[in-house]
């Protein structure tokens, strides 16, 4: 929908590739027009974020892409690329809603539901008034951002028991929570448990470059694949489940998104701890 909708000024669009769900957005932007890399860390199997310098930007891009947190990598854009005046275009899925975004910096914001905000099916756009506009003559009515907005989102029915999740999920960041500064907090802490027994771990390993790390996803490794199959399955009997990482960067991930309470990460630390003395 970005590229059909967005892509209808010069026609070109910058992607920066940070992974797995950055480069299929490329992939699916180079169908409609002029897509172009303008980074990439694929070279260091996506273990951090470029810096501006390293960015190829085009003055008359239509827009840049970004991925701001790399579910599978375990990344996530610690700073605000600077587009000039070309509109920036994120995917939140999978950290929105964990800490508060200054929106005034993004063009268009989307986010699948499924991570941080409600059961799969339903998709948030937050997109700047002035860049609704004609989309490709070919996108479906369906696919026409102006079309959502002018029927507030329910041109068609919508998938009524996602939204009704996320009303409440959004009452509880906001009513129990205390709002996104204290969900803020609670992460921060979460990550810092996990990612300070990392540093310290003689078995256990995170491969990110500490300033690029997510708050989301921590990603680990042993450095044995058969040792960290055996963490997997121990940690699978214990109760931990699916933290074995995705088969592109093997190793372990646990994924500690809002939903996952500070004990929940507290006892997987100890689990691990047990599992380095063991082993
Ligand atoms: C999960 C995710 C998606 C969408 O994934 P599906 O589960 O295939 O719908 C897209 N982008 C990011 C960053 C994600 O984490």
């Amino acid at each position: 929908m970005v590229p059909m909708n967005l892509m209808t000024g010069s026609g070109k669009a910058d992607y920066i590739l940070t992974g797995q769900f950055s480069t299929k957005a490329y992939q699916e932007a180079k169908k409609y027009g002029d897509a172009a890399a303008a980074a990439s860390t694929k070279e260091a199997n996506f273990t951090y974020i470029p810096a501006q310098e390293e960015l190829v930007l085009r003055p008359d891009a239509d827009y840049v892409h970004i991925c701001e947190n790399n579910t599978i990598y375990g990344t996530k854009w610690n700073y605000t690329p600077d587009t000039g005046d070309v509109p920036l275009v994120a995917d939140m899925s999978s950290c929105i809603l964990s800490q508060p975004v200054d929106v005034n910096k993004y063009g268009l914001i989307y986010a699948g539901a499924q991570k941080n905000m409600a059961p799969a099916g339903v998709t948030v756009v937050i997109i700047r008034k002035d860049l609704i506009k004609e989309p490709m003559p070919f996108a479906p009515t369906m696919f026409n951002y102006g079309t959502m907005a002018a029927n507030d989102s329910m041109y068609n029915t919508p998938p009524c028991w996602c939204i009704y999740v996320l009303g409440l999920v959004l009452k509880w960041i906001q009513e129990e929570v205390g709002g996104l500064e204290e969900m803020e907090k609670i992460n921060k802490a979460k990550a810092a448990l996990l990612y300070s027994f990392l540093d310290e771990s003689k078995l256990f390993k995170n491969p990110v470059r500490p300033d690029c790390r997510s708050m989301m996803n921590a990603t680990f490794v042993t450095g044995d694949a058969d040792l960290d199959a055996k963490f997997c399955s121990e940690a699978g009997k214990a109760g931990f489940v699916s933290i074995k990482g995705h088969r592109s960067v093997g190793g372990m991930r646990a994924s500690i998104y809002n939903a996952m309470p500070t004990e929940g990460v507290a006892k997987l630390v100890d689990f691990m701890a047990e599992f380095e003395k063991n082993n």
